[in-house]
């Protein structure tokens, strides 16, 4: 979480490059905003921070050279100008992303000494402890070095020595790329914030830090200060693939790249699926450790393979797996899912899985992230960069190619490719701009609801429980999903009149659920292939076989979006959340 970008160049245009950087990183976190220049070497480093988005900003800053700029997600401290990055105590000004877990200790050990901060953030502390360095006289390097040994928790923090040029970065679990300009060097959480400028990049590992000023650019590791030899990479990214182009929201956008995503996230060799599942023979225990959207598609995906491949799958909030540790060894594989590969929850357990000798498979949309990276195989989803907080396309290519693997573990791949290009084309067909109008009408219609329920069976239940994610993060109205079998066992009793319902799939049970809410009062919203007497409203899709689960979230994520619309919320940024979950 948090967008944190760094220029160092010949230019004098430091200042509108992070600004203009920063917006395409808005989406890790957006409460505020910050940015820290210098004109030249030897000047002093000043600041610009304030509450806010950051994509509101339009101002010319003052020439300079280097800086490094925040769009923060707070984890300590509230939303406020003294609590946005960059922090600056004495000679050193930082920008970090990440949770110093053991700060108190370390504020209080300077609180003693007579230091007073200016924050409430872990992240000054971090400042103070290189700056104590600092003046003690040690190279801004060594401080790093020391400085890291004291932080418990992941980080990526970017540091600015005053009187010595240039930038340094470090990194221990949050991701940090650098981009090699012709004239200048960037270092950012994310590519989309360069892209425009380069695509040759390099990626900062685990344990590493790097010294950049202007084009000249060292990479050491972080414990002993060796240098550290790296390979440039030119990532296959087009520019506007990071951009919304016509749509108004990176949401719908997303939401309309599902005509093409899901034939792409098939788009794999036979070799390739083989390999992925060539790690689940012979394991006792297989595990799908997922946060969020990417958990509800791995409970979609449980179904899958329980009825293609007969295979039972455990599948565990990643947050809640120490507490099934002990059935993690030798003989156990995990699969994780996740659209950025960085989300924090899902790599401590893939470190701790490891360790203990688990086998490890990856999906995610990010071929060089640190999940890919610590996974012995990984297939990427193929969706292309996801930007609104909402997942969408990468959720559906997540699953089409569980749906895959479910398939190829019994030899069966052609016949899922199949059924996947149909559903792809199928897709194809009925997503459009009439379909979206049709959504938008039945979004007015409980606009002003404060409760709505959705429900499904079997594959569809997952999708009930996605479908009140989406709803509840972008429009705010308390939404909540349930098995529709278990209605009757207590959430019955919130239906009123009036309570909107949406009822997934149009099989003889849920039908007979359905009616059970409609006979409390409730208004029915059915998203299924076949109109049936129940619906007050009806959402078509098409038959799409044992892919329904894949359809059957199109129409939902499209009603999240117009409500969030209505109610005059951004989708892209909804309060309270950001993309790329990189703290626990
Ligand atoms: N822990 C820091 C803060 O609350 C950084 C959070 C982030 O990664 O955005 O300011």
């Amino acid at each position: 979480m948090c967008g944190i970008f760094a220029v160092s160049g010949k230019g004098n245009h430091a200042g509108n490059i992070i600004l203009e950087g920063l917006k395409k990183l808005e989406y890790r976190g957006y409460d505020s905003w910050g940015i820290a220049l210098r004109k030249a070497g030897k000047d002093a480093i000043l600041i610009e921070k304030e509450v806010g988005k950051i994509s509101k900003v339009n101002k010319e800053l003052s020439p300079s050279v280097e800086g490094i700029g925040h769009s923060r997600w707070a984890t300590h401290g509230g939303v406020t100008r003294e609590n946005a990055h960059p922090h600056q105590v004495g000679k050193v000004t930082i920008v970090h992303n990440g949770i110093f877990e053991n700060f108190s200790k370390h504020k209080k050990q300077f609180e003693a000494k007579g230091t007073s901060f200016c924050s409430q953030t872990d992240s000054e502390v971090i400042a103070a402890i290189l700056n104590s360095f600092f003046e003690a006289g040690f190279s801004p390097e060594k401080c790093i070095t020391k400085t890291a040994k004291k932080i418990d928790g992941r980080f990526a923090f970017l540091a600015m020595f005053e009187g010595i040029s240039g930038i340094f970065a470090a990194r221990r679990g949050s991701p940090l790329i650098i981009g090699r300009g012709k004239t200048e060097t960037f270092i950012a959480s994310d590519i989309p914030a360069f892209l425009e400028k380069t695509n040759i990049v390099n990626y900062l590992d685990d344990n590493e830090m790097v010294l950049v000023n202007g084009t000249t650019v060292n990479f050491k590791n972080l414990q002993t200060g060796l240098p550290v030899e790296k390979r440039d990479i030119k990532v296959p990214w087009k520019v506007e693939s990071a951009e919304k182009g016509k749509f108004p929201h990176f949401m719908i956008k997303e939401i309309f790249e599902q005509k093409e995503t899901i034939a792409r996230a098939i788009n794999h060799d036979e070799n390739a699926l083989n390999q992925a599942i060539s790690l689940l023979k012979d394991c006792n225990g297989v595990f799908f450790v997922a946060c969020g959207t990417a958990h509800k598609v791995a409970m979609t995906a449980e179904y899958f393979f329980a009825e293609i491949s007969g295979r039972k799958i455990n599948v565990v909030p990643a947050s809640e797996m120490p507490y099934f540790e002990r059935f993690i060894n030798k003989k156990t594989a995990i699969i994780a899912i996740s659209q950025s590969g960085e989300t924090a929850d899902v790599l401590e357990v893939l470190e701790r899985g490891k360790k203990a000798g688990a086998k490890i498979l990856s999906l995610t949309n990010v071929e060089s992230s640190s999940i890919a990276r610590l996974s012995d195989v990984h297939i990427p989803i193929l969706a292309g960069p996801e930007k609104a907080v909402a997942s969408t396309k990468a959720a559906t290519s997540q699953m089409a190619l569980l749906f895959l693997l479910a398939y190829t573990e019994v030899g069966k791949t052609n016949i899922a490719r199949e059924i996947l290009r149909s559903t792809s084309s199928s897709i194809n067909d009925f997503l459009n701009e009439r379909y979206e109008a049709i959504i938008q009408d039945v979004a007015k219609t409980i606009v002003k609801k404060e409760n709505l329920f959705i429900i499904g069976r079997g594959d569809l239940y997952p999708m009930a429980l996605e479908a009140a994610i989406k709803i509840q993060e972008v429009s705010y109205i308390h939404a909540q999903g349930f098995s529709a079998g278990e209605l009757k066992h207590g959430p019955i009793a919130l239906i009123e009149k009036d309570t909107p319902c949406l009822v997934l799939g149009d099989d003889l049970e849920t039908l007979s659920n359905a009616v059970e809410l409609k006979s409390r009062g409730a208004k029915i919203i059915g998203i299924s292939p076949q109109r049936a007497d129940v619906f007050d409203e009806w959402l078509k899709i098409p038959d799409c076989d044992g892919a329904k689960a894949i359809v059957t979230i199109i129409p939902v994520q499209i009603l999240a979006y117009h409500l969030a619309l209505l109610r005059n919320i951004d989708p892209d940024m909804p309060r309270n959340l950001a993309k790329s979950v990189t703290v626990k």
